[in-house]
């Protein structure tokens, strides 16, 4: 697999939704009822945090 380009990193945080904390974006997966399913992140483009989908576990 390739790494992200910067470029790449750059498009992923432009589509996506930001927020000013973790606790921000854990709370809008929360009332999206996909907090099981995201994780929050911190973004190195903008500084601000991100929701991603979490790898599925298997129990
Ligand atoms: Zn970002």
């Amino acid at each position: 697999m390739k790494r992200p380009t910067r470029d790449e990193r750059h498009h992923a945080c432009a589509r996506k939704r930001r927020y000013r904390s973790s606790g921000d974006a854990l709370d809008a997966a929360l009332l999206a009822g996909v907090e099981r399913e995201r994780t929050a992140y911190h973004c190195p483009v903008c500084g601000q945090w991100h929701l991603a989908t979490k790898p599925a576990r298997r129990r």
